[in-house]
Parts: C-alpha cells; sequence; structure tokens
C-alpha cells in the first residue's frame, strides 16, 4: 500500500465510510446520548491512524492506537458491546465501498479486503484491552476501599469477605501483568469458601439461598480459569467478558454475604444472647411505636413485668451457671406460650417485659395466669437436680390518654408486680 493513490483511495473511504457511521449513530437515540461532535472527531483521527498504520503494517500503532480509542470509549461510558457493533459496522462499510469503488483502481480487491478483516480483528482486540485497563484501574482502588472497610474481626463471614476481596485483588494484577500462570486458588475444591460452604451453621440460609451462594461460588472459579485461558490466547475481547462477568459474579456473592453480615450485627446489637429474646436497646424504639400504632387505631394494648421469684437463692444453692439456665427456660416457656405478635423483652436479669398488642387487660390476665402455672410446674432438669421456679407478674392496659407514655404503663405495671412480691409472690396482679 505504499502507493500514494492508493492511500488517498483508502482514505477517502475511510472517512466517507466513518461519516456514514456516525451520522447513523447520532440518529441511534441509544448511541447519540454517548457522543458529541468534538468527542467525534478526535474519535475519527485517531481510529484512522489506527487503520491506515495496520493497513501499512504497523500492527504495533494499531495496538498503541486502539487502547486509546478503549480507553476514551470507557470514560463515555460507551457500553463495550456498542462499541464492538460500531467497529463491525464500520469493516462492513468500509467493505462495501471498496468493493464499489476500488475494483477500478486497478489492486487486489481480496487482499485488501483481507487485511481491512485482519486490521479491524486487531483493532477490537486492542479496543478491548483499552477497555480493560479502565475496568481494572477502577476496580483495584474499589477492591482497595472495601478491603478498608472490612475490619480484621473475629466474625467468620467478615473473614471470608475479606478473603474474597484479596482472591480478587490477585486476579486483577495477574491481568494487568498478562500472567497466565495464576498467582491464586483456582480449584473449587481447594477453594477456602468451599469449606465454609460445609459448614452450614455458619451461613445459617435456607437450603435454597444455600445453593444459589454455592452455584454463585462455582461459577466464580469457571469464570477466573477462563480468565486465564483468555490471558493466554492474548484474546482481549473474551478476556473483557470473562472479567466483566467475574466482577457481577463477586458483586452477588459479596452482596449476599455482606446482607448477612448486617443482619447479624443487628440481631447482635438487639437480642439477649442467653436467651434470644430481644434486649432493652431496642425497646423503648420499638414499644413507642407499637403503642402509637394502638393509639391510632384505637385498640387495646396491654405490658406485663415478670419476676422470677428468690432467684438469689437459686444461684446461692447451684450456682450461677444453673441460674442462667432457668432464666433460659423461663424465657424458653414464655416464647412457647405467647402469640407471635406478642413482644418478649429481658427487661433484667431475672425480669421480662412481655408487651401484648390488641390485648385487653383481663384477656393479659388470663394469658399470664396460664403462663405462671405453667412455669410453676415445669421441671428444670440441671445435671442430677431438678429444679422448680415460680414467678410474679404485674399486669397493666394502656388507658391511650392523650398525655400517656409506654412508660407510664411500665411503672404501674411495676407497682403491681411488686405488688404480687409483697402479697405472696407465685402470682399475678392487674
Ligand atoms: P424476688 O423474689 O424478690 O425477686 O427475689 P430475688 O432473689 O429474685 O431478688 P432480685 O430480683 O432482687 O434478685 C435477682 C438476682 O438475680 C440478682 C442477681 O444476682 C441475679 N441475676 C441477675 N442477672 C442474672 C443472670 O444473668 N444470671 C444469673 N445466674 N443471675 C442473675
Ligand atoms: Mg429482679
Ligand atoms: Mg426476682
Amino acid at each position: 500500500m505504499s502507493e500514494p493513490a492508493e492511500i488517498k483511495l483508502i482514505k477517502s473511504i475511510f472517512t466517507e465510510g466513518f461519516d456514514h457511521l456516525c451520522s447513523g449513530i447520532l440518529k441511534n437515540p441509544y448511541q447519540q446520548k454517548y457522543f458529541d461532535r468534538s468527542e467525534i472527531e478526535k474519535l475519527k483521527k485517531i481510529h484512522m491512524e489506527a487503520f491506515l498504520s495496520g493497513m501499512e503494517d504497523d500492527l504495533n500503532n494499531v495496538k498503541r492506537n486502539g487502547f486509546i480509542l478503549g480507553k476514551i470509549h470507557f470514560s463515555l461510558s460507551i457500553p463495550f458491546s456498542a462499541t464492538l457493533t460500531n467497529l463491525e459496522k464500520m469493516e462492513y462499510v468500509l467493505s462495501g465501498f471498496l468493493k464499489t469503488k476500488g475494483s477500478n483502481e486497478g489492486f487486489d480487491l481480496e487482499e485488501t479486503l483481507e487485511k481491512i478483516d485482519k486490521v479491524y480483528q486487531l483493532l477490537k482486540n486492542s479496543i478491548a484491552y483499552g477497555y480493560l485497563y479502565s475496568f481494572l484501574q477502577i476496580d483495584k482502588v474499589v477492591i482497595r476501599e472495601k478491603l478498608r472497610t472490612v475490619k480484621h474481626s473475629e466474625e467468620e463471614l467478615r473473614f471470608y469477605v475479606k478473603e474474597h476481596l484479596v482472591w480478587l485483588n490477585k486476579i486483577i494484577e495477574d491481568i494487568k501483568k498478562l500472567r497466565c500462570k495464576s498467582s491464586v486458588e483456582l480449584d473449587v475444591n481447594r477453594c477456602k469458601f468451599s469449606r465454609l460452604l460445609e459448614d452450614e451453621a455458619v451461613l445459617n440460609i435456607s437450603r435454597k439461598k444455600y445453593d444459589i451462594v454455592r452455584d454463585i461460588h462455582d461459577k466464580i472459579h469457571k469464570t477466573a480459569i477462563d480468565i486465564y485461558y483468555s490471558i493466554e490466547e492474548r484474546n482481549f475481547i473474551n478476556l473483557l467478558f470473562d472479567y466483566i462477568n467475574l466482577q457481577k459474579l463477586s458483586a452477588q456473592f459479596l452482596s449476599l454475604l455482606t446482607v448477612k453480615i448486617a443482619v447479624r450485627s443487628v440481631e447482635d446489637a438487639n437480642i439477649d444472647p442467653l436467651t434470644g429474646v430481644l434486649n432493652r436497646r431496642p425497646m423503648e424504639f420499638i414499644l413507642n411505636n407499637q403503642y402509637q400504632i394502638s393509639k391510632i387505631s384505637n385498640r387495646p394494648v396491654s405490658i406485663a413485668l415478670l419476676d422470677i421469684d428468690d432467684f438469689k437463692k437459686i444461684n446461692d444453692n447451684y450456682g450461677h451457671l444453673v441460674g442462667d439456665k432457668v432464666i433460659k427456660q423461663v424465657s424458653s416457656i414464655l416464647q412457647k406460650s405467647l402469640r407471635k405478635s406478642d413482644l418478649i423483652f429481658r427487661f433484667g436479669g431475672e425480669e421480662f417485659l412481655i408487651f401484648m398488642p390488641f390485648t385487653e387487660k383481663k384477656d393479659a390476665f388470663k394469658v399470664m395466669e396460664k403462663l405462671r402455672k405453667r412455669i410453676e410446674e415445669k421441671d428444670i432438669v440441671c445435671g442430677d437436680d431438678v429444679i422448680r421456679v415460680t414467678v410474679s407478674i404485674g399486669v397493666e392496659g394502656a388507658t391511650l390518654h392523650p398525655n400517656e407514655t409506654v412508660n407510664d404503663i411500665i411503672e404501674r405495671a411495676d407497682k403491681k408486680m411488686l405488688r404480687a412480691k409483697k402479697t405472696g409472690k407465685n402470682k399475678v396482679v392487674i
């Protein structure tokens, strides 16, 4: 292609082809939002230089300019698939023009068409590399930030999130350096996370979700294997698609784990570890809300305070561990006996607060009386000892007076509970 006349023809065909393509792009509502005229001029210049270099067998210059084009397209947020389609259209238009115009110019049409095809293969691959490079730059920063937020915590799930991020980071390094021998564990069976998956208790999720997590994890490993194969082949188009796929899977995987971590830390903060009922931390917030709902809907609510009788003696006679077991047993009877809509809080050491929505005081009394009997009759087995405990309960209902607060009801219930204590214990007072 050293003849200036031929170069001139190729240039004019390129310009005509490019302008034809651009007018199509600017009419396409899906594509036009990405481009403005000045950018198109810039892209045209670089694209033309890449193309002409290719026609003159300067393949390094095709790669260089393709890489730049990829980075620019990425920065304009143009999806790679759209760029790929445009490149294919461009090649098609060029070949078409060449067939109609070039046949009279006396050069080998077949050979030139083949060359154009080769140049565009290389150009597409280099543009993919430019995209990939841009993705890697951003993802490295994102992963570093995520790693900083995953503290070096004891929590097992956090440990796995961290491990996964480190793993991903190493793959990114390998891609950047185009290393086809991986510096990470690719075998899914030897991956640390597979060991976690063997212990379902750690994840504590339903079978269905568990299968989803495992499926995503398998796919992550398969995609990673594909990545190294694409690196070896220097197939940047496949590598880019593999990498985008890996990131997508990884995001799903991490969000499943982090949602789990978030739920767990809310639970840790608000649930009493000994009994599994709510602790006092969220009590005020929850009760105020519930009480407002009752007020608005003008429905009754009742609150009961329950305290184990002579609990000090249990601790003194059997020790604190047995004492703990008794508290746990009483709480378990509460959870089994009450309605799902009732709320149970561990109010103090061996005291519980029970909030009963939509319940009249007299009905609450009946429920509490049944509960009291059930506790009284329960044999609590601790080693060789069989212990029985009783409880005193104070019950109060809301007046729904405009100025009344939940604390007012709790205070009144507390007074009734104390009256139960003073008048012999093992009773419910309303
Ligand atoms: P009363 O019938 O008047 O309620 O007598 P009591 O002995 O139960 O008296 P009180 O409620 O004042 O004492 C409760 C005791 O419970 C005091 C504390 O040492 C013990 N305690 C509080 N929290 C725990 C706990 O989590 N585990 C154990 N084992 N004991 C606790
Ligand atoms: Mg007490
Ligand atoms: Mg007590």
